[in-house]
Formats: C-alpha cells, sequence, structure tokens
C-alpha cells in the first residue's frame, strides 16, 4: 500500500502532482512519501505488539535524515553498519545510540571504540576476532560493551544470491556450532557484556519458511545459552522481509509476524527486528526524464535521464522495477529498452518492457525506488547524484539538494 497515484491520468504523491516536483526540482530525483512511510511503520509495529520488541530501521536501505528523523519520532530504534551510519543516526535523534545495533562483518577498531562511547545497545558480533577486538575496546574505555553473536543459521532464503546471507558459503556471522563457545569466552572478558544473540538470513524474502525455519535454530539456541545463565535480554532476528516489485508474493507483515512469533513459544525476551525495505522500498520512487528514443534494427530505446549511478538495482540484481508514466495518455503500445546514459551496457532500467512510446521530455516514475536506491547511488561517469524530496500531504521539500557540479570534485586536488 502507497500514496501514489493517478488522479486525473495525472500521477501523484500524496496530494501533489508529480510533474510540479520535477518543475520545481528537476530530473532525476527521488520522491519519498512520508504517510506511506508511517504507514508501513506502524503497520509492522502493530503486528508485533503482543510481544515486547524493537523495530530497528535498517539505515542502509534509505539513510536521509528525514527518514531517519520521520522513523525515530515513530519510536524506531535503528540497525547500522558502519561508523557513517552511526553519525547519521546521531544527527536525526540525539538520543538514538541507545536504540541502536550494530552489524556488519568488518567494523574497525575506530568504529567499535565511537559507538561504545556514543552509548549502542548492542554489537552484532560477526567473527571471534572481532569478538577479541570489542573486549580490548571496551577494557580501553573502562566499559562493558553489550554483544550479541550473530550466528550464520544455514538456511536457504530462496532469494538473489547477492542478497543471501544466512546460508553457510555467505560471509555473515559465525558458523552456528561456534556461538556457544563465543559466549563462553565473552562472558569472562572484562570489555565485554553478553545482552543478546543475533541472525539476519538475507534480503527480498519473499518465503515465510526460510525465516521460520531459522528463527528456530536460534530460538533454540538462545533457549540453551539462557539455561546456562548468560542473561540474554534480546534476540534480534534480522530484517528481509521482501515486497513486491511486480508479482512477488511476500508474507504479508501478519504472517511474517506468526513466522517469527512461531518458534518463540515460551521464549522470555525482548524482540529486535532490523527492517529496512519492507518500510522504504514502496514508498520511494524515481522520477526521471525521457531525453531521446531510437530504433537500432528492430530494436526500440528510450532513453531517460537517470543512469545506473542512480539507480543499480536492474544492473546489479536484474531487478524489476515498475515504470508509469506521469502523465498518463493513450498510444500504442511498443516494447522498449528504457536506458540510461552512462557507459556502460549494463546501464538499462528495463529491458523489453511493454509501455506506451513516451515522448521525448515527458517524465516517468521508477516505482519501488525507495530501498537501496540512492543509498546505493555513486559519481560513476561524473555524474551528480540525485536530489531526495519528501512529500507531506499537500507540501513537498528537498531533503537532500542535488549535488553540484564543485561536489563532483570535492576534496581532489589536480
Ligand atoms: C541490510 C540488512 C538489513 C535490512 O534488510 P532488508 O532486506 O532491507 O530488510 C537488516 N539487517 C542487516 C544485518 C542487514 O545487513
Amino acid at each position: 500500500m502507497n500514496h501514489f497515484a493517478y488522479r486525473a491520468h495525472q500521477l501523484f504523491a500524496e496530494q501533489v502532482p508529480l510533474s510540479a516536483i520535477a518543475r520545481e526540482v528537476g530530473t532525476p530525483t527521488y520522491v519519498y512519501s512520508s504517510a506511506t512511510l508511517k504507514r508501513h511503520f506502524r503497520v509492522l509495529d502493530q503486528a508485533f505488539a503482543q510481544v515486547p520488541h524493537l523495530l530497528c530501521y535498517s539505515v542502509k536501505a534509505c539513510p536521509n535524515l528525514a527518514v531517519l528523523h520521520l522513523f525515530s519520532r515513530e519510536g524506531a530504534g535503528f540497525d547500522i553498519v558502519s561508523g557513517g551510519e552511526l553519525e547519521r543516526v546521531l544527527r536525526a535523534d540525539p538520543d538514538g545510540a541507545g536504540k541502536t545495533v550494530f552489524s556488519g562483518v568488518g567494523k574497525s577498531e575506530e568504529e567499535l571504540a565511537a559507538a561504545l562511547n556514543a552509548g549502542i545497545l548492542m554489537f552484532n558480533v560477526e567473527s571471534a576476532e572481532e569478538l577479541l577486538l570489542l573486549d580490548r575496546v571496551g577494557r580501553s574505555l573502562g566499559r562493558k560493551a553489550p554483544f550479541a553473536i550473530r550466528v550464520n543459521p544455514d538456511v536457504d532464503p530462496h532469494t538473489h544470491r547477492h542478497i543471501a546471507t544466512g546460508i553457510h558459503t555467505a560471509k555473515f556471522g559465525v558458523a552456528f556450532a561456534e556461538a556457544a563457545s563465543l559466549y563462553r569466552k565473552g562472558r569472562r572478558m572484562r570489555g565485554l557484556r553478553p545482552l543478546g544473540l543475533d541472525c539476519h538470513i538475507g534480503s527480498q524474502l519473499v518465503d515465510a519458511a526460510p525465516v521460520r525455519a531459522a528463527i528456530g535454530r536460534v530460538a533454540d539456541l538462545y533457549g540453551r545459552l539462557q539455561g546456562q545463565g548468560l542473561g540474554l535480554r534480546f534476540l534480534d532476528v534480522g530484517g528481509g522481509l521482501g515486497i513486491t516489485y511486480r508479482e512477488e508474493r511476500p508474507p504479508s507483515v501478519e504472517e511474517y509476524a506468526s513466522a517469527v512469533f512461531e518458534p518463540l513459544r515460551g521464549l522470555d525476551t525482548t524482540l529486535i527486528l532490523e527492517p529496512g525495505r519492507v518500510l522504504v522500498g514502496n514508498a520511494g520512487l524515481l522520477l526521471t526524464r525521457v531525453l531521446y528514443r531510437k530504433r537500432i534494427g528492430q530494436k526500440q530505446f528510450v532513453v531517460v535521464d537517470a543512469g545506473m549511478n542512480d539507480l543499480i538495482r536492474p544492473a546489479l540484481y536484474e531487478a524489476h522495477h515498475e515504470l508509469l508514466p506521469v502523465r498518463r495518455r493513450r498510444g500504442a503500445a511498443v516494447t522498449a529498452d528504457v536506458v540510461g546514459p552512462v557507459c556502460e551496457s549494463s546501464d538499462v532500467l528495463a529491458r523489453e518492457r511493454r509501455l506506451t512510446l513516451p515522448r521525448q521530455g515527458e517524465l516517468l516514475a521508477v516505482m519501488s525506488a525507495g530501498a537501496y536506491g540512492m543509498s546505493m547511488a555513486s559519481n560513476y561517469n561524473s555524474r551528480r547524484r540525485p536530489a531526495e524530496v519528501m512529500v507531506e500531504d499537500r507540501r513537498f521539500r528537498v531533503v537532500r539538494r542535488r549535488e553540484r557540479r564543485s561536489d563532483l570534485w570535492r576534496g581532489e586536488s589536480p
């Protein structure tokens, strides 16, 4: 459910016509709907209302300060994967560290120290060596670093191989069999305090079965660790719930919640969830303008001003994004490749797509671009990264200005 819809053949974000945003801000531009973001958060939060829980929004999905601020006001915590994301959280919510968990396989000593100093809720530790380093950091700061071990539950999440994380061939977490001995070591170290257990099996999950299987294994382990008197308080089940880009039928949040609850029965814990995509994916779109049309042999191309540097998902994951005309009109349907201006053959937003051939200068909305859109944008081909706009009912505001030309060589010296 989102607040992007046609009214009299014009595509709107809430009460704002997208054409007005393009006129004022230019293209390409990411557009987010605050009503959709809030709705997604509240529906998910409600689905878990029957148990103690904390929704830690996964910052990397869409890290704009305005998005973080909105979720913080809704009561969210955060899931971060770098020191830079910690800085963002603190800017959006000065008290945010206490409800933030820190994940990631390669945290540096500097990042660990900054997060511990900031009062982070929990470190999701991904290796024995990281645990040793965290202990050293804790001791040198005279603190006990609260930690969870991220275990790799070794289930196949049935998603694209680039976003599967909880299978034994992925780089994430520690082997299931190794976890208990790490807790035994960790509880004896002066710079550490065991606080939780963590897993995250992958992204864009469209099947509840692997979630149930993974959480079953992790809940078992949690029970055993509690039996050893570790005093854990949090069971972090990660993120990953999928969304509909095209025809996927991901579990509803209620189905997802029951897949999480089922294996937990009787466990006395506070659940942590790390949702990213499910909160922001369908709450954002990428507004782009048609530059040229051309035919090469039998093939029709539409060249738009948003490239793989603005939205890399189609090139990286062969991801599908719906394309909607901002002004709908009659016309014969054609099959076209919609491509960006970047000098790479993989810079294709949509391959062999049926659409009404747009005219030069017309606007298209690349739908479901709120997650892993702007956050993965780059300056490749020395292209300025897009602006970001937040819509709130009848108003909209630029929440990140388009990069200036001079931003492109900031920090460089000839
Ligand atoms: C990326 C990530 C998430 C969020 O995944 P989504 O698929 O966007 O929900 C959650 N936890 C961790 C550890 C991650 O790396």
